[in-house]
């Protein structure tokens, strides 16, 4: 169980609902990060008094010291105090809750002082799992994920001491706001569609990842890392209602699966408290009035951003550090209307396409190949 935690990104959506958590359960938040959202981090600071506050954007770390003068809280800035916010001392579990791969290098810090790591940042399982997982095992920190699915995998395989009785994943999805549509419809969606997401209140990044289905094959690869299992056997079904949060099927045929209203203070709450559970006063899911719960084959043609990262899950090396980044520069161009919505497909389908992929990468390969799709976007998006 946890006591005192950091959180990276707490002025986010699952930040802001880590601290609530916090509270409820009477957490101690030793340390908390945004990136330039100062009047949130302001108002957080004064609430939960942790001491250190850490703004990745060097001029809202200033504007907050003189904001914050008056209390003993010590405001950092700049993206490598996230390490120093990952490995405080006395901090026994850190959330990650940045969007992005910024979060890699925190969260390889966090784990390598042995801390727990609550990991909602996907983008560094994606990018770099296999290091990420194998640093884990060394150093004996225990990853505990928020997301959601995986957060409802991690609770089916209590008990299962052998991960070679796991048969395969399922992955549900919603299936985002244009499910159902055909692919010139969804090519005409904007910016505002795009942020519509029918069931959860997420950041803008995830949102759009949600209507491309580029989320979900995120999450078929971050299951693929925390699992260890190949994709053969990680599969995905579309599930409009968000109420199966994901299922495992075990070698015996026997399906487990864990249900609820879709809210991530669950998942939350749940890697702060595992191996426990704490009392909710949320209201629980009334499987009498809930509505039929369907399961349907997703539609890859319309959404070839899911196959794309199945691509990458199959190629292995710094594929999907490539599809991650690429992903992460068209999302960021989308979201700046800079770009049509079937852009983002078209433009991180050649990154991949141009870039080499390294067998087996280091940390260095895994930075380089970040950074280099990163330019390969935006020289293909200003030709
Ligand atoms: P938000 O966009 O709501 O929040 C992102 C957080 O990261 C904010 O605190 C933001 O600070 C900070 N941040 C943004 N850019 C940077 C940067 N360059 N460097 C450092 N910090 C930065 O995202 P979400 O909370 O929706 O998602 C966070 C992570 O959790 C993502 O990886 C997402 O995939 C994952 N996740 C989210 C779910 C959800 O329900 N939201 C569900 C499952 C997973 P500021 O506010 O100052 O910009
Ligand atoms: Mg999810």
């Amino acid at each position: 169980m946890s006591k005192t935690i950091s959180i990276l990104g707490s002025t986010g959506s699952i930040g802001r609902q880590t601290l609530e958590v916090a509270e409820q359960l009477g957490l101690t938040v030793a340390a908390i990060t945004a990136h330039n959202r100062v009047e949130l981090a302001e108002e957080q600071a004064r609430k939960f008094r942790p001491r250190l506050v850490v703004m990745t954007d060097e001029a809202a770390a200033k504007d907050l010291r003189t904001r914050l003068a008056d209390t003993d809280v010590k405001v950092h800035g700049g993206v490598s105090a996230l390490s120093t916010a990952a490995t405080l001392p006395g901090v026994d579990t850190v959330v990650t809750a940045v969007v992005g791969m910024v979060g890699l290098k925190p969260t390889l810090a966090a784990i390598r002082e042995r801390k727990r790591v609550a990991l909602a940042n996907k983008e560094t399982l994606v990018c770099a799992g296999e290091l990420v997982m194998a640093a884990a095992e060394r150093s004996g920190a225990e990853i505990i994920p928020v997301d959601s699915e995986h957060s409802a995998i991690f609770q089916c395989v209590q008990g299962c001491s052998d991960r070679g009785e796991i048969r395969r994943l399922i992955l549900t999805c919603s299936g985002g706001p244009f499910y159902g549509m055909t692919a010139e419809e969804v090519g005409r969606k904007t910016r505002a569609d795009a942020l519509k997401h029918p069931n959860w209140n997420m950041g803008p990044k995830i949102t759009v990842d949600c209507a491309t289905l580029m989320n979900k094959g995120l999450e078929v690869i971050e299951a693929m890392r925390l699992y260890q299992l190949p994709l053969t056997r990680v599969r995905v079904a579309i599930h409009r209602q968000s109420i199966v949060h994901s299922l495992v099927e075990f070698r015996d045929g026997a399906l487990l699966a864990q249900l609820g209203t879709p809210d991530m203070c669950l998942p939350i709450r749940y890697a702060m408290t595992y191996p426990r559970r704490a009392e909710s006063a949320a209201e629980p899911l009334d499987l009498l009035r809930c509505p039929p719960l369907t399961f349907a084959e997703p539609d890859r043609g319309t959404f070839p951003c899911l196959r794309l990262a199945e691509v990458a899950a199959a190629k292995g090396g710094t594929a999907c550090a490539v599809l991650n980044a690429a992903n992460e520069e068209a999302v960021r161009l989308f979201l700046e209307d800079r770009i049509g919505f079937r852009d983002i497909f078209d433009l991180t389908a050649r990154a991949m396409t141009e870039l080499p992929v390294i067998r087996e990468p280091g940390l260095p390969d895994i930075l380089e190949a970040d950074a280099e799709a990163r330019q390969a976007v935006l020289k293909n998006f200003s030709n």
